[in-house]
């Protein structure tokens, strides 16, 4: 017990408090909590169906969401005009004023918890647990931004419009941290949503409306790809956050390094994009420990976090112990309906990511890799649903390119080739996160220095940082930064003010 404690990160206090303030107190670990807020979404009606685009629910195919119509692009024009003309008053409502709305957007997005929360298990497929824990997250968000912009005050200026794309893996979280980030020194938005997940953004943006952001200052641009390249390529926006595909974010800088504001500046790209996520695990780590963390990094959330561990580097001696432990935990993780408290793992996106997940897993059958994948409940048969899938392989060149589901690739390694496989994992590219289990100071320390990954966890598990107190955000192939939640983001979204000579 001393031992793990001696080595498990220990978490400085979030900047805004010295605890998570938009805790509401809930247990997730307790069955009743569980089951209280398995009654709520089951109380909470779907929204009724309208005109539009329809969105399914990714644990039920058969079963539309709701709908929701796509902006044309004379539409996206008009919105752009409108919060190229709503900025000049936004940029002078003050950092103070503007903080106060969107803590007041916090404030409303827990007093809707339970709404919200039934939306996103039906649109997006998240468990209980997550719909919480990205509520959550959102309002951190919020409350984060709105105290560094109060810190930053007037020495920030604004660069103007600025497009927000984001995500279905967090819609609301990503969706609103975006948003309240160029919001907060006084920019306006207008935000894409990803086109798997616009319902919860239309009610995120309605909530920061009715809290008083005015309509033109944060515009909801629900679309696909398109209308997303639209606004890349509109010549009023003056930075682009965009979070999402590796691919997609190189065609985005490719786009915006034809063009200059107005200022002769380059356009402020923020891209937080995928990872190659790995951890070591040498053979004095604690195998329980090791075993529980894994299956959080590599499994929850179905795996579909660009943080998720997707390679796991076992020492050769401990290996087999380790994945015997593994396989069997990975029994007993239940992959059905998200909104059962008893379900550990939903559905992943769509039956496009379904398909692009099993075919990954079957070339791996194909060659003749050790695949080992547990069965699902018979309710997922209703949905797009991927059991967690552990496949063995022989070298980190295996591994082409993510995948973004419950599929975990393990590397067994031997003492002395471990510098080797720290330079395989380096050399993918990828930086976003890394972690070691391990009882030595001396291999932690190593690895640590080694790893050029942007987060990087010692003795627990590789996902969910938390707002403000581990700022999330990687390099190379896998970002821009500065980091989300992080004392930096802000900056990249703002103009220092020109420092004004006194007259002699
Ligand atoms: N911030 C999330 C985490 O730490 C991951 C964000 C993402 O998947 O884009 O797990």
């Amino acid at each position: 017990e001393q031992e793990t404690s001696r080595f498990t990160v220990a978490l400085p206090p979030a900047l805004y408090g010295t605890e998570r303030q938009n805790s509401r107190g809930l247990d997730l670990s307790d069955e009743n909590t569980l089951r209280d807020l398995a009654a709520v979404f089951t109380a909470t009606p779907a929204p009724v169906a309208s005109e539009g685009e329809a969105i399914i629910n990714p644990a039920s195919t058969t079963e539309i969401v709701g709908h929701i119509a796509f902006l044309s692009p004379q539409a996206i024009d008009e919105a752009l005009t409108r919060a190229a003309s709503a900025f000049p008053s936004w940029r002078d409502t003050g950092a103070a004023q503007r903080a106060a709305l969107l803590e007041k957007t916090a404030e409303a997005l827990e007093t809707e918890t339970p709404r919200l929360m039934a939306l996103i298990i039906r649109e997006a497929g998240k468990t209980l647990a997550n719909a919480v824990a990205e509520i959550r997250e959102a309002v951190d968000f919020l409350r984060y931004y709105a105290a560094q912009t109060r810190h930053l005050g007037s020495a920030a200026q604004p660069l103007g419009p600025v497009a927000c794309i984001s995500p279905w893996n967090f819609p609301l979280a990503i969706f609103i941290g975006q948003i309240a980030a160029a919001l907060a020194v006084g920019n306006t938005v207008l935000a894409k949503p990803a086109e798997e997940t616009p319902l919860i953004a239309q009610e995120a943006v309605r909530l920061m409306h009715a809290s008083g952001i005015p309509q033109d200052v944060i515009q909801l641009i629900p679309g696909d790809g398109r209308a997303g390249a639209q606004l890349v390529a509109a010549p009023g926006i003056r930075a682009v956050l965009f979070t999402g595909s590796t691919d997609v974010a190189r065609l985005i800088q490719k786009q915006l390094s034809d063009r200059l504001n107005p200022d002769g500046a380059s356009i402020p790209f923020i891209a937080e994009t995928g990872g190659q996520n790995a951890l070591i695990v040498d053979s004095s780590a604690l195998t329980e420990q090791v075993v529980t963390d894994v299956l959080a990094s590599a499994f929850d959330s179905a795996g579909q976090r660009c943080s998720a561990l997707r390679l796991l580097c076992v020492q050769e001696e401990s290996a087999d112990r380790l994945l015997t432990m593994l396989k069997g935990a990975m029994r007993e993780l239940r992959t059905g309906t998200p909104e059962k408290p008893e379900s550990d793992i939903g559905p992943v996106i769509s039956a496009e990511a379904h398909a692009m997940i099993s075919a990954h897993i079957d070339a791996f059958r194909a060659k003749g890799h050790d695949v080992f994948q547990v069965t699902a409940t018979p309710e997922a048969q209703s949905g797009t649903f991927v059991p967690p899938t552990l496949i063995e392989i022989g070298a980190v060149s295996d591994l082409e390119r993510e995948v973004f589901g419950p599929v975990l690739h393990v590397l067994r390694y031997r003492r002395e080739t471990l510098p080797d496989v720290m330079a395989a994992i380096n050399s993918t590219g990828y930086a976003l996160t890394f972690g070691v289990h391990s009882r030595i100071d001396d291999t932690i320390e190593t690895l640590k220095t080694q790893s050029h990954a942007g987060n990087i966890y010692i003795n627990r598990n590789l996902v969910g940082a938390v707002v403000g107190v581990q700022p999330f955000g990687g390099h190379g192939l896998s970002g821009t930064g500065p980091k989300a939640g992080g004392p930096l983001y802000l900056r990249r979204l703002l103009a220092e003010r020109p420092a004004l000579s006194p007259a002699f």
